[in-house]
């Protein structure tokens, strides 16, 4: 058997072979190919490593006459010698998995060091102080990370030496004082280990990398390995490098820069560098490095050398770079290049530049740009870089962030919210008569309540930030107060939430601006032509849609009509039809409320011109729309109080009393409610059918294209479909034929209880689309309440790992998932044109959009603010 080759010299590698040498090493190794200054240096490889934990250290004495030839190598190239001679040779030895990994060992610098070269290199540069300046970094180093004795050893000898010499700085400390300090440093090694420091650098040198490989199982590392997914058998490379040294005098220097900002993405080459220093003096902050501009009056030749070489490695990497380099005695060495961590902004502005400089495609450059990061773009942030004073956590509900005064109740929050105050609105939980609070507000903070309660729902449909479910807060709405962890803030206090975390902040917190520039439109222009399933959104009103039409969705998915019954002006209509006690009242009421539902379609088909808009009928249990009985009794009581006991407010008052009790379920959300009101109550359906074709009617006749699709809630039984089916079907006919004119048009059924999935071939034969309404579905394939589940134990079930993720946020794939399959299928079977989409809060959901895309939907429909993180996800999904 022959031999696997463990060593390559940086000269042999290149940028493909990050499996075998590792990411820093096939960097370097490209880097050396095409001819750039990187100090010389070979690679042991990962196969070494992973050879090394079968067979131990006897592997080590295996390759040894590999490694020993490489370092000869590396002498004649440097013409230096290691471990002896006037010139020594010293050497880094680093680690590089074929992914970056934090948790391994790092870096050990100036190795080669002992007595005698110290004396030689002192000499040789005719810097003494810098001489033992390094031994005593290496031996600190090398003792930490391969001996295992604890740093704070040499820390406490250090802080003593100073404080002798009355200096305040490390590089305040004299020659002769490191010298001492450096005898110190052996006896505490002798002392902690019961062994000498190895003198002979080529023990040092089998001990580092003998370290290197042992680090790639420690349990750090498992840990992060297991977290983020990375295969156990890939193994770390080892690199060993010739040092160069920036802290030779005036002409050296070190520095870190990157191809274009990585912050905001522009164009140019940014960052920072320092003269006479070892690249930890940038990182330790001791001394303020100047731009890398300044480079260029300094030193303009290394400064065109370096701008030549920064623009030849990202044409190269066709990626932004981030590169440490080295002065030494004005030659410039490259130690390092990657590509550049970058801010959300920075991401888009580089990938779009890049496209248009014609370096990557745009495949390429969608793909780089994550949905976190399109989320970050669209709301406004806590800027990461201000520290904070975190109060609570709750559940992140609602993403970006928000400052303003504390108000309890949602009147004020209005009165002051339209005055031009900003606001954020504390309650127990929202109902839908808090709405006119919410909008007024900057942002929603509850203490009950789940992602899918209704302050999330809301709060995501208007694109404000919401904390849910904060548990730990306890609001005195009367007193007008909030506690928390024993700090009590009074109403008008000011706070921030931060919905993309689930933060509770105390005071007022600086906040960053979000973007939606060309750039960012371009980008999503690219991603739609990669997606296969489509963004629709669920929208209600019609500024709602037009926002939703800006970011791009291509369809309504969901217009919940009760929320247009929520408006101060339709509500007391919806209460009078509520509470008809015949028919015809019924009916005199449903007139008023149609000419208003006329007049809100109207608006959402102009919106959403040539576009489909699926309108869901009636959902919601009526007593939603009436007072609290608590509330009525309260008021009953105050008139009663006053001897109006015959007053006609007082007899109203007692008919929706009676009604609010008549319509009282121990269980609502499995009520009375859905498509079963329409078939009960036929007038209130046929009511809202014949709005939405007058309206459609209406825009017709002024040349608006109008595509509507009408949707059942809550459909579980075939009767209900076809019945529906038929009612919309006549109603249609009849006003087609009045109007002289017709409109294409499509009715469906949202999929939200189980029963409906496994009839789905049942319900396909009368709907001509489906929506997963996986609010609901979830709800009844779990069992587990929407509106409470996620704060009573659904977030310690995640947290216990009894459960993966939190089904509301995320398609469950083995349940609700498979039920989906199912409505899939069997629909398709029976009618092979089936729309098929997803309305539910998953449908802006990257993970669940992924697994859309895999079932084949033909679109997600999320709330407008979520549409371009969604768009960038189908096309991930296809990617
Ligand atoms: C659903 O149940 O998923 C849905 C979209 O309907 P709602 O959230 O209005 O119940
Ligand atoms: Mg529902």
């Amino acid at each position: 058997m022959t031999e696997s080759k463990y060593i390559y010299d940086f000269s042999e590698g290149n940028a493909d072979m990050k499996g075998l040498l590792g990411g820093k090493g096939a960097n370097l190794a490209q880097m050396s190919k095409i001819g750039l200054p990187v100090p010389p240096g070979f690679t042991l490889t990962t196969e070494a490593c992973l050879a090394y934990w079968e067979r131990g250290a006897g592997l080590l004495d295996d390759l040894w006459a590999g490694v020993e030839e490489a370092v000869a190598r590396l002498e004649k190239a440097a013409d230096k010698t290691f471990g002896r001679g006037e010139n020594p040779l010293l050497l880094s030895v680093r680690s590089g998995a074929p992914v970056s990994m934090p948790g391994m060992m790092d870096t050990i610098l100036n190795l080669g060091l002992n007595d005698e070269t110290v004396e030689a290199l002192a000499a040789n540069s005719g810097e003494p102080r810098f001489a033992y300046d390094s031994y005593r970094r290496f031996i600190q180093m090398f003792s930490d990370v391969v001996l295992g004795v604890s740093s704070t050893h040499f820390e406490n000898e250090i802080v003593d030496a100073k404080r002798a010499l009355s200096v305040r700085q490390d590089y305040e400390i004299d020659a002769a004082t490191w010298k001492k300090l450096i005898k110190r440093f052996k006896e505490i090694v002798k002392r902690e280990t019961r062994s000498d420091f190895p003198v002979d650098p080529w023990v040092q040198l089998r001990q580092a990398i003998e370290a290197v490989f042992k680090s790639w199982n420690t349990p750090r590392a498992k840990t992060y390995r297991r977290i983020n997914k990375i295969s156990d058998a890939l193994g770390t490379a080892v690199n060993v490098m010739t040092m160069v040294f920036g802290n030779l005098g005036e002409d050296c220097g070190t520095g870190v820069c990157f191809t274009r900002n990585p912050s905001t993405g522009e164009k140019g080459l940014y960052g920072e560098f320092l003269v006479n220093a070892q690249g930890e003096d940038v990182v330790a902050g001791i001394r303020t490095p100047q731009p890398i501009a300044e480079l260029g009056s300094t030193m303009p030749t290394l400064y065109r050398e370096l701008l030549a070489i920064a623009s030849m490695l990202e044409r190269h990497y066709r990626d932004m770079q981030d590169i440490e380099f080295t002065i030494e005695r004005n030659r410039l060495f490259i130690l390092q290049t990657r590509n550049g961590k970058r801010t959300a902004r920075s991401a888009v502005l580089v990938a779009v530049d890049m496209v248009e400089e014609g370096l990557i495609d745009r495949t390429t450059a969608v793909r780089r740009v994550t949905p976190d990061q399109v989320e970050k773009l669209l709301h406004k942030q806590v800027d990461p870089s201000v520290p904070v004073d975190v109060l609570a956590t709750g559940l992140p509900a609602s993403p970006g962030a928000a400052v303003g005064a504390i108000v309890f109740d949602p009147d004020e929050a209005e009165r002051r919210g339209d005055s031009g105050e900003a606001v954020i609105l504390v309650r127990h939980e929202t109902t839908p008569d808090d709405i006119h609070g919410l909008f007024a507000a900057q942002g929603v903070l509850t203490s009950h309540g789940g992602m899918t309660s209704h302050a999330a729902v809301v709060a995501r449909g208007l694109g404000k930030p919401c904390v849910s479910g904060c548990e730990a807060l306890e609001i005195d709405a009367d007193r007008g107060t909030l506690s928390c962890g024993g700090r009590t803030f009074a109403k008008g206090d000011i706070l921030t939430i931060d919905g993309s975390r689930g933060l509770v902040i105390a005071g007022n917190v600086p906040l960053m601006e979000p973007a939606m520039t060309d750039e960012f439109r371009k980008l999503l222009t690219w991603a739609d032509a990669e997606a296969a399933v489509r963004v629709w959104a669920n929208a209600d009103t019609p500024a709602d849609a037009a926002r939703a039409r800006d970011f791009g969705a291509r369809g309504i998915g969901l217009c919940r009509t009760e929320h247009m019954f929520m408006a101060p002006d339709r509500l007391p209509v919806m209460k009078e039809m509520i509470i008809a006690s015949t028919k015809e009242e019924r009916v005199t009421a449903l007139d008023k409320l149609q000419v208003m539902q006329e007049e809100d379609y109207r608006g959402i088909f102009r919106a959403m011109e040539g576009l489909p808009v699926t309108v869901r009928l009636l959902d919601p249990p009526l007593h939603e729309f009436l007072p609290k009985e608590a509330e009525i009794e309260g008021a009953l009581k105050k008139l009663r109080d006053e001897g109006r006991q015959k007053a006609p407010e007082t007899l109203a008052l007692e008919r929706t009393l009676a009604k609010a009790k008549a319509l009282k379920e121990s269980n609502p959300m499995l009520g009375f409610r859905g498509c079963r009101l329409g078939i009960i109550y036929p007038e209130i359906y046929e009511m809202q059918i014949r709005a939405i074709f007058l309206s459609c009617l209406h825009l017709a006749a002024e040349g608006v294209e109008v595509v509507p699709h009408i949707m059942m809630p809550l459909v579980g039984v075939q009767e209900e479909m076809k019945r529906l089916k038929a009612m919309t079907d006549r109603i249609a006919e009849e006003l087609f034929s009045e109007a002289g004119r017709s409109v294409a048009y499509e009715t469906g059924t949202m999929i939200e209880v189980p029963r409906a999935a496994l009839i789905a071939d049942e319900l396909a034969e009368y709907a001509q689309f489906f929506s997963f309404g996986t609010n609901d579905l979830t709800q009844t394939t779990f069992g587990y309440s929407r509106d409470d589940a996620e704060n009573k134990f659904l977030a310690q079930y995640v947290a216990m790992r009894v459960l993966p993720e939190p089904p509301f946020r995320s398609v469950d794939r083995n349940g609700v998932g498979r039920l989906m399959r199912i409505a899939f299928e069997d629909g398709r079977r029976v009618r092979p044109d089936l729309g098929i989409g997803i309305c539910g809060e998953h449908g802006g959901d990257p993970d669940s959009i992924a697994f859309c895309h895999k079932l084949g939907l033909n679109y997600v429909s999320c709330s407008p603010y979520r549409v371009p993180v969604a768009r960038i996800s189908a096309a991930h999904a296809a990617l």
